[in-house]
């Protein structure tokens, strides 16, 4: 199942589930978004960078510049838009994502990592970061204070949004089908409040108690009762992988005066802006370091959900924390 193209002769592919059935079948690896490294060459009309600079880049290889999301610097919902995996670049290549010693990017696409920030902590953040922040900041809890957010999942995204919630002074809970996330999630994430979506019980307990909600679980599941968790006026909102089954109730009583929206990514002036505040926050993905050769048992361990909470992968084989 290995993929090549006239414009690149390597191969990345593995073997690997691709649902919860946990059937291992061919995969060629697509998630490797999550990039940081140094510059090495800046092109010639490049003004914002310079040979030296901590960088990242994150989904975005490409966008069409003229449309209306462009122009409005919401490049990630152009329609034309080209992601640094399974993309094609301006000059017609492939991109084949971070797995390479170097890696071209277009300079409106690479954002800034501030000094204070260990790179492969912080390399999460340009997916799994930016994706929970766009939210929070489109409904207003990025500069408002003390709400009560709701955090279904707690995973490589829900981690994240968990340390931002905090970081923004709200009151977080974290919603999981997982009794043992709980201790994780308030004694390690500093979480006040957890909820166990299969207990009747403790869903009942906290009804119409959440002014917000995130929901980052990718596997299939139905929104009714989450919805119930928030006051009459509030608002969830889904992220993650873009076609995750989602079961809406049909009856209006739940939904009231709520809202469901979707959202995806963010753009790349609001990442860096998440990057920036994550750096004044002092706020990290958690993650397990491996090494090229570690990639199979990698794999292996993600198919059975066993990582906290992002594998990075040290391609310099030498691990650049600072
Ligand atoms: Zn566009």
């Amino acid at each position: 199942m290995a993929q090549t193209t006239p414009n690149h002769t390597q191969t990345v592919s593995g073997w690997a589930a691709h649902d919860s059935s946990g059937e291992i079948t061919p995969f060629t690896f697509k998630r490797r978004h999550e990039i940081t490294g140094i510059i090495t060459k800046v092109g010639g009309n490049v003004r914002k960078f310079k040979i030296g600079d901590r960088v990242g880049v994150g989904c975005l290889a490409a966008t069409c510049l003229k449309c209306e999301y462009c122009e409005e610097s919401q490049e990630n919902y152009c329609d034309q838009v080209q992601f640094t995996y399974n993309g094609i670049f301006w000059d017609g290549s492939i991109t084949y994502g971070g797995y390479s010693k170097m890696l071209v990017a277009d300079n409106r696409y690479v954002v800034r990592i501030p000094d204070n920030m260990a790179m492969d902590r912080a390399a999460p953040l340009l997916c799994a970061g930016i994706t929970v922040y766009t939210p929070l900041k489109d409904n207003n809890l990025v500069d408002t204070k003390g709400k009560r957010i709701g955090i279904i999942g707690l995973g490589g995204l829900g981690h994240v949004a968990v340390k931002f919630g905090k970081a923004f002074g709200h009151h977080v809970t974290v919603i999981s089908t997982s009794p043992s996330k709980e201790q994780e999630a308030k004694n390690n994430l500093g979480a006040d409040d957890f909820i166990l979506s299969t207990n009747p019980k403790q869903m009942q307990a906290k009804k119409r108690t959440l002014d917000f909600i995130l929901d980052t679980v990718s596997a299939k599941h139905s929104l009714g009762n989450y919805l119930e968790l928030l006051k009459v006026n509030g608002t969830l909102v889904i992220v993650g992988a873009p076609d995750k089954p989602i079961d809406l109730p049909a009856f209006p009583m739940i939904f009231g005066k709520r809202t469901v929206k979707g959202s995806m990514i963010g753009s790349i002036e609001e990442t860096q802006e998440m990057m920036d505040l994550c750096g004044k926050h002092n706020i990290l993905s958690d993650i397990e370091i491996i090494t090229t050769d570690q990639i199979n048992e990698g794999l292996d361990r993600l198919v059975k959900n066993d990582v906290r909470y992002r594998f990075v992968i040290d391609i310099a084989g030498q691990s650049s924390h600072l």
